[in-house]
């Protein structure tokens, strides 16, 4: 089908969902119409966030969202399942496809629920089937109420190894706020407080010490690559299962960016992700295993989830359908070829930088050097229809609230269409707000942490340069609401 002749179905698809959803409540339609104007008119540098196709969007609002389909394809504890079953295991073929993964599961709702679903597998696996089988169990409801205790306790005692979080590691790996710093003992390691960079010796003499049961790689944070071959040897020196959580840079690795010991896949025994980030999917995730942990994510439900969302499922196979497309590859590229753009537009203005660079999707300013907090560089920014968010660097003096940095991505901006002279414009009028802002003082006399003032006319100006940029690359150039 030709573009336009799809852009005009879009636009009347549209039109006519937002007038029958108004018909009830017209509030509603009124803010997800008002939406479309705010991410039209502003420049989204959240490196979390995407445009999904309006394919993908169209594929979320159907009948398959009150469906119950409890169970695996094929096997499922409701009758009248068929069509959800056609869903899932497309979704399940493309993502095997495309990440070249013996298993996947597309059943997760969200990075969360991939994790977990994740963890209890490993625990699964490592933990409660050699206790079943030392017991000479089949399963765990044939337990004394004793052997039950005592393996309920050995689950609840396992050790985990990820990053940490202010070297860009996330909650989901074994944080006491999360629920995985409460099922599991975990310890951290950080990154060179030199380069910035990942240290594999210092990971693998912390993997000796602590002998976890599983080793996490993956991050939302850290401005670099990773190499998974050098991660997965230091799980196997010590015993544990590596597992990645690629939530932030599956786009680079379906669209072939990262390849070879840069490719969590072949590595690593589990995988997760989600699927709405640089994947540009429906919010949702997915976990991804070696044959020998197959059986055990399969049993995601009902270890960890209940029903799952079919009708996401069924736009997860849209988007990774998308995915195999040739053109993924080129857009995955650009995403990586813009950040050094952005990376490289900030240090020839003599910003600092983590790491003093990037090789993946994202940059993480260091906004001390301005003066300013990251809460403050972050409100700033947005008052010039900037949107990024604040963010901890390594050894953060001002703690995980204030930040001293802003995490920028270029994998929304890049679905528009931005290039390599946008980008470096977009880093010219960040360093333009935040040369231009000053940090506020409390009523007391002292130095604030979140108030600023913004000098006057900078967020008008900077408004207006980035309108000429985004009426250039329009979101969604086919949905005409008017
Ligand atoms: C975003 C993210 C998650 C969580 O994803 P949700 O869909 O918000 O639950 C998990 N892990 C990492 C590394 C992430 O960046």
């Amino acid at each position: 089908m030709s573009d336009q002749r799809i852009d005009s179905l879009t636009s009347s698809a549209y039109r006519q969902a937002l007038e029958v959803i108004a018909s009830v409540e017209p509030r509603i339609a009124e803010a997800t119409r008002q939406e479309l104007v705010d991410q039209r008119g502003s420049l989204k540098l959240i490196a979390s966030e995407n445009y999904a196709s309006p394919a993908v969007l169209l594929t979320m609002g159907t009948w398959f969202s009150d469906k119950y389909a409890e169970g695996t394809v094929g096997h499922r504890f409701y009758a009248g399942c068929q069509n959800v079953d056609t869903v899932e295991a497309l979704a399940a073929e493309h993502a095997r496809e495309l990440f070249g993964a013996p298993y996947a599961y597309a059943q997760p709702h969200s990075g969360i629920d991939a994790n977990l679903v994740a963890f209890w597998s490993i625990l699964a696996h490592r933990v409660e089937t050699p206790a079943l089988a030392k017991l000479g169990a089949k399963n765990v409801n044939e337990l004394s109420e004793e052997d039950w205790e005592s393996l309920r306790h050995e689950l609840g005692n396992q050790r985990l190894l990820g990053m940490s979080l202010d070297a860009g590691g996330h909650l989901t790996h074994g944080f006491r706020p999360n629920i995985s710093g409460k099922m599991f003992h975990q310890q951290q390691y950080g990154t060179d407080p030199e380069t910035g960079l990942l240290d594999y010796d210092a990971v693998a003499a912390k993997a000796r010490e602590f002998k976890p049961l599983v080793l996490v790689a993956g991050y939302s944070a850290y401005p670099r690559r990773v190499n998974f071959a050098k991660m997965r040897e230091i799980a196997d020196e010590v015993g544990a299962t590596l597992m990645v959580d690629m939530a932030h840079f599956a786009g680079l690795v379906a669209g072939k960016v990262f390849t070879g010991d840069e490719d969590p896949v072949p590595h690593a025994h589990v995988v997760t992700t989600t699927t709405h980030k640089s994947l540009r999917g429906p919010r949702g995730g997915l976990v991804l295993a070696q044959e020998e942990y197959a059986a055990d994510v399969d049993r995601g439900c009902p270890m960890v989830l209940g029903g799952p969302l079919s009708h996401v499922m069924a736009a997860k196979a849209v988007a990774l359908a998308e995915a195999r497309q040739p053109s993924f590859q080129v857009y995955a590229q650009s995403i990586a070829d813009n950040a050094k753009s952005l990376a490289d537009g900030f240090l020839s203005r003599g910003a600092t930088l983590v790491t003093g660079g990037t090789d993946n999707h994202l940059v993480l300013l260091d906004v001390s050097s301005f003066g300013l907090t990251g809460r403050q560089a972050e409100s700033a920014l947005l008052d010039a229809g900037v949107v990024t968010n604040r963010n901890s660097v390594p050894h953060d003096a001002n703690g995980a609230w204030y930040t001293s940095g802003v995490r920028l991505g270029t994998p929304a901006l890049t679905t528009r269409g931005f290039g390599h002279d946008e980008f470096d414009r977009v880093a010219e009028l960040i360093v333009h707000v935040l040369q231009n802002t000053q940090p506020g003082t409390t009523k007391d006399g002292k130095p604030s942490k979140a108030s600023y003032t913004l000098g006057e006319g900078v967020a008008d100006k900077v408004r207006d340069a980035s309108a000429e940029m985004l009426d250039k690359h329009p979101l969604y150039p086919g949905i005409d609401l008017s």
